[in-house]
């Protein structure tokens, strides 16, 4: 989509940290970070939200969730914890329509969110 911020990322028409990346996704650093490791994890094709793209690419959703993994392994946080948040929808907060795992770790998390 062209007038998507994270498929501009993708292209790279919009720089962003990488951090990770795998044949179908992109790992980068979230612009304003709610915890000391704040990670996103999207495919590189479009897809609007978590349950379209269960709906539409079951292998895909899979290799996000693994690379949200990787993630927490790469920063150091998988052996003491993180989260794996998809805001759904504008009252969850969704503000970009590009689905997007966050991976929050580093500090304790409060649960339940906000
Ligand atoms: P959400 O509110 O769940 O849709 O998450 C969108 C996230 O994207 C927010 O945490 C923003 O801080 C983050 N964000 C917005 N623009 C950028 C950008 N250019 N680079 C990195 N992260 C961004
Ligand atoms: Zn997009």
């Amino acid at each position: 989509m062209t007038d998507c911020l994270f498929c501009k990322i993708v292209s790279g028409d919009v720089p962003a940290k990488i951090v990770r990346e795998s044949a179908g996704t992109v790992a980068f650093r979230d612009i304003n970070p709610q915890a000391p490791t704040h990670v996103l994890v999207i495919p590189r094709v479009h897809h609007p939200t978590v349950a379209e793209l269960a709906a539409s690419d079951a292998e895909l959703l899979a290799e996000l969730v693994r690379e949200a993994h990787q993630v927490a392994v790469g920063e150091g946080v998988a052996e003491t914890g993180y989260r794996v948040v998809f805001n759904t929808g504008a009252q969850a907060g969704q503000t970009v329509f590009h689905v997007h795992a966050h991976v929050l770790g580093g500090r304790g998390l409060n649960w339940p969110p906000g």
